[in-house]
């Protein structure tokens, strides 16, 4: 809309001078004496009056006032195009780790074998996890200190890179880690199979416990959805948009977590460039997509989208790619962002529409158009105040939208 305002304006210059000289010439051919001097004054009051300042403030003005609104809501724009394009998209691609999730595991649950008990299954691997670097690892030492059990230090530890671990503890041989690890380790997982299949489909990851070559038990954990995201889905997909999910993780995790948002379109084991590749092929169909995204694998979708979403809790990258930044990253403020884009829309056409209006009654007025009618001129003075008054209108105007609802 600015760049409609721009171009408009670069002809009502030469149009507006065209219309003071022509006032100029026809006053003072066929006025009254002292001819010349009421052109003179008429050519005068026209540039005056038709100053465009209104019609140069009416976009930016409602675009510094949405921008400053939805700051103080958490929500960043770096573009003025994301406020105007917000409002038209009818897909949105959204990441799930870090995005619809917190993106840090949490510990879900223990369960152990008879022989066992779920504290000493907790207490044995923190014990050996306290080493570790691992996300996962982490979620399991934090729960067990809460829970006040007293860790030990691991007398060995290595590390098998995205299948587990393994240790000495107490003079006992432990290994903590997926399937394959126990696989290769001929360790049986079948008793607790089950209880490991019903969590999975929970959307949680399984790490195994083996003691001295014997499965002892399991721990899960999972990455929990953020508390706003359930709501935050349901009402952009109650408002017409359709919530694809695409994430690198696999698809039974992913299913998971999308089933318990209403999320029907699920892409796993996507890769950055095919993240891209899926928001190209929607974008050439012809809807208008919006991604939302937190982690460097974003980044591509994020720079290609119509608008672009970046997580404020997420990476540096993302947040470079995108055009609008939920500051908590909480998905509301899409919803919230949304509301402000029709809102400030609305504010543009009606500061433009204003500006317009004034201008098309205002000029003729002042050439003295309707003298014959009215036997009156419009002063040069009368025409500066009122083009500050239209000015002065465009501003509050704007500024009416500081008071828009938009949660
Ligand atoms: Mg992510």
């Amino acid at each position: 809309m600015q760049r409609l305002a721009d171009v408009i304006a670069s002809y009502f210059v030469i149009v507006v001078i065209a219309i003071a000289a022509l006032t100029l010439l026809g006053w003072g051919v066929w006025g009254p004496e002292p001819s010349w001097v009421f052109g003179l004054i008429n050519a005068v009051a026209v540039m005056i009056i038709a100053c465009p300042c209104a019609l140069g403030l009416a976009t930016p003005m409602s675009v510094m006032v949405a921008t400053g609104k939805a700051a103080g809501s958490g929500v960043l724009f770096r573009d003025a195009a994301a406020i105007e394009n917000l409002r038209k998209i009818d897909i949105l691609i959204v990441d799930k780790t870090g995005t619809l999730t917190e993106g840090r595991p949490a510990f879900h649950s223990v369960e152990a074998v008879p022989g066992f008990t779920q504290d000493e299954v907790l207490r044995l691997a923190a014990s050996l996890d306290q080493g570790s670097e691992h996300p996962l690892a982490h979620a399991i030492v934090e729960q067990a200190r809460a829970a006040g059990l007293k860790l030990v230090t691991p007398e060995t530890f290595e590390s098998a890179s995205g299948i587990g671990v393994s240790g000495q503890v107490e003079g006992r041989r432990l290994m903590l880690g997926n399937t394959a690890l126990m696989q290769e380790a001929g360790v049986s997982t079948e008793s607790l199979q089950v209880h490991a299949e019903k969590l999975r489909g929970d959307g949680t990851s399984i790490m195994y416990l083996a003691v001295d070559g014997a499965l002892a038990g399991l721990l899960a954990v999972a990455d929990p959805i953020k508390p706003t995201t359930k709501l935050a889905v349901e009402r952009l997909q109650a408002d017409g948009v359709k919530v694809i999910m695409a994430t690198g993780d696999g698809l039974t995790t992913a299913r998971s977590v999308a089933r318990q948002l209403g999320i029907e379109e699920v892409h796993g084991e996507v890769k950055p460039q095919d993240k891209e590749r899926l928001m190209a092929s929607l974008q050439q169909a012809g809807h208008r997509v919006a991604m939302a995204g937190d982690g460097i694998n974003d980044a591509p979708a994020l720079a290609r989208a119509d608008v672009g979403i970046a997580m404020g809790t997420g990476t540096d990258v993302a947040m470079n790619s995108a055009q609008v930044t939920l500051v908590k990253g909480d998905l509301l403020g899409i919803l919230r962002a949304r509301s402000l884009s029709v809102a400030t829309v609305r504010n543009m056409h009606q500061n433009l529409t204003f500006a317009f209006l004034y201008n098309a009654m205002g000029i003729p007025l002042a050439a003295g158009l309707f003298f014959p009618l009215t036997g009156h001129l419009l002063s040069p003075l009368i025409a500066a105040l009122a083009m500050s008054v239209s000015s002065a209108s465009v501003v509050f105007n704007a500024l009416r939208l500081r008071q828009a609802s938009i949660d």
